[in-house]
């Protein structure tokens, strides 16, 4: 999608700071990060959302995604320390950028419900 941010991050358009990448998924890390360590995970083709992605592609593209996932937990050592996971969807949810990405937060305390 040519108008969209993480769309020419994944370009390589605009930079990222890095800590994967493969010909599907590209980890960097957030640029406002909201906790010591926060990495933004998202596929390089373009979905707004999960329920965006066809049925057909979701086992492969999820799959990939989580495995870039493993490799930069444990490239960042939160493998070790723990993690949070989210997935801003749609406005209610505060999503700001529509294009599918997974938050990894890490390196302090989490609070639980997050408001
Ligand atoms: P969300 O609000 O869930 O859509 O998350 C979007 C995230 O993208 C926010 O945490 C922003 O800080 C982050 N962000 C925006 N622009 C960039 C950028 N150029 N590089 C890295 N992260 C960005
Ligand atoms: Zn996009």
């Amino acid at each position: 999608m040519s108008d969209c941010l993480f769309c020419k991050i994944a370009a390589g358009e605009i930079p990222s700071d890095k800590v994967f990448e493969d010909d599907c998924v590209l980890v960097f890390r957030d640029i406002s990060p909201q906790a010591p360590t926060h990495l933004l995970a998202i596929h390089r083709k373009h979905y707004a959302a999960v329920h965006d992605i066809p049925p057909e592609e979701v086992a492969t593209l999820m799959g990939r995604l989580t495995a870039a996932l493993c490799i930069s937990l444990r490239r960042v050592g939160l493998d070790k320390s723990g993690y949070r996971l989210v997935v801003n969807s749609g406005e209610i949810a505060g999503q700001t950028v529509p294009h599918l990405h997974i938050h990894v937060l890490g390196g302090r305390e989490l609070a639980w419900p997050p408001g």
